[in-house]
């Protein structure tokens, strides 16, 4: 019997349950700044999100990143997100593939 549990967490956009690792966080600092966590260390409130541009923007349209957070995301807050999202997608994306990839090179 495999018991190995993989921790779940929900895309705030688009409702789905995915691995955590395949998950984007965003996260609201006790001082009230909200930035994207790509190492999944920082503390605060934190709201996850596909690792998709679409679903940024979902979340955006939807408010559902300021619902998550607790806190009202500036627009000025959500360009830089947006920014850094564009930014981090790449990253991202390219960690996902080596992690699938096999590795008898
Ligand atoms: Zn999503």
């Amino acid at each position: 019997m495999k018991a190995k549990k993989i921790p779940m967490r929900k895309c705030v956009a688009c409702q789905q349950m995915m691995p955590k690792k395949s998950l984007i966080r965003v996260v609201r600092s006790p001082e009230g700044e909200v930035s994207i966590d790509l190492t999944g260390k920082k503390s605060g409130r934190g709201a996850y999100l596909c690792g998709q541009v679409a679903c940024f923007k979902l979340a955006h349209k939807n408010r559902a990143l300021d619902r998550a957070l607790k806190a009202t995301v500036g627009a000025e807050v959500y360009e830089q997100l947006a920014h850094d999202f564009l930014a981090v997608e790449d990253e991202f994306l390219l960690s996902q593939e080596r992690e699938e990839e096999d590795s008898d090179e």
